[in-house]
């Protein structure tokens, strides 16, 4: 894509960036974290697969060398994780022992801290004021929460600490709507709050900070689970629909669960390594029409597979879809323009 044609198009820029599944999978990837912050690792795994699929495509295609720089990357965030994980266990051993709970409020000094920590929609920071080893007040600076989840548990647990003048285990919270990840999110913000008063205390090297806050992130729970589950199903007839449009014949690929119903009445059978059509309607699946130009040679065309396939794929019709994406990327490649959509 070059940058005049973006100016002086772009719609069609756009148009055509969206005919990559890789892009739009990253744009899905980018819905979903927006919605739910506890999906940051699945985002990231999204994203690299996303890349990783183009790439490895264009190292087959042309012996780009960008798929082992993908690989780099892979390794480097798998050390990342090795690091991470060893220098956490080893501080949270050494932390043991000085933790600000209950009588550990007298290591804490006289002062004002600030602590954070993820809540239920993201994070939670809270202000702290230490006076004679008691907790004298408790600020509210960021609380994103608010929006999803009645404060009742976190304005209860708040008035017992005053009270208390330490922190202490909050009994078990109704099942409110994401009201318990809330609320710890809350007492961890405290608690860390609190930590930065007590003198040496341990804390994750810059690293593994870093590997925490941007690769990491806070595990996905249950709720978030579910709802990705909802969301799949959502982004899967969405992006049958939009495939549909994009490059007619090849939305139903999505669809296809390898029964292999069509491999076995298929006469070819299995060709390069790739069961016929089967096979086909996978590689389109994935965008991969020039393999599917390519292997089309193989096909009779008897018509055997559309019979079978019970969800309307056969190798014709995605052999015929990948040539006409062919046509209309060489096309857009010479004049600019789209072809007009179904
Ligand atoms: S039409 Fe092609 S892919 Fe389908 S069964 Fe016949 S030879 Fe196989
Ligand atoms: S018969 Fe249809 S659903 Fe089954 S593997 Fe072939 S293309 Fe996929």
């Amino acid at each position: 894509m070059t940058s005049s044609k973006l100016f002086h198009n772009p719609l069609n820029t756009l148009w055509s960036v969206l005919r990559t599944r890789g892009v739009r999978l990253v744009i899905y990837a980018l819905v979903v974290a927006a919605l739910f912050p506890s999906s940051r690792f699945i985002l990231l795994v999204t994203i690299l697969l996303a890349i990783g699929s183009i790439w490895w495509t264009e190292y087959r295609s042309n012996r780009s060398h960008k798929f082992f720089y993908l690989l780099g990357f892979v390794l480097f965030v798998l050390a990342g994780y090795v690091v991470t994980f060893v220098n956490v266990k080893n501080v949270d051993q050494l932390r043991s022992g000085m933790s600000p709970w209950g009588d550990g409020i007298y290591q804490v000094k006289d002062g004002k801290y600030i602590g954070e920590s993820q809540g239920y929609r993201g994070p939670i920071k809270v202000q702290i004021k230490v006076k004679d080893h008691r907790v004298t007040s408790l600020e509210t600076l960021e609380y994103p929460d608010l929006i999803s989840v009645q404060d009742n548990e976190v304005a209860s647990f708040k008035k017992h600490l005053l009270e208390n003048g330490r922190l202490f285990i909050p009994e078990d919270t109704e099942m409110l709507r994401g009201a318990t990840d809330t609320l710890t999110g809350y007492v961890n913000a405290i608690q860390d709050a609190l930590s930065k008063g007590i003198p040496d205390f341990p804390r994750y090297d810059w690293f593994s900070n870093f590997f925490l806050n941007w690769f990491i992130g806070q595990s996905p729970n249950q709720v978030t689970l579910n709802a990705l589950a909802i969301l799949f199903a959502v982004f899967m007839v969405f992006e049958y629909t939009f495939q549909s449009m994009l490059t007619p014949g090849t939305g139903r690929s999505i669809n296809c669960y390898n029964c292999a119903s069509c491999v076995g009445v298929c006469p070819i059978k299995e060709v390069e390594g790739v069961q016929m059509p089967m096979g086909l309607v996978l590689l389109t699946r994935l965008g991969n029409y020039e393999r599917v130009m390519e292997l089309s040679k193989y096909c009779v065309g008897c018509g055997r597979c559309a019979a079978k396939c019970p969800i309307g794929n056969s190798g014709p019709m995605v052999i015929s879809a990948a040539f006409q994406a062919a046509r209309e990327k060489k096309r857009s490649a010479h004049t600019g323009n789209e072809r007009e959509t179904a």
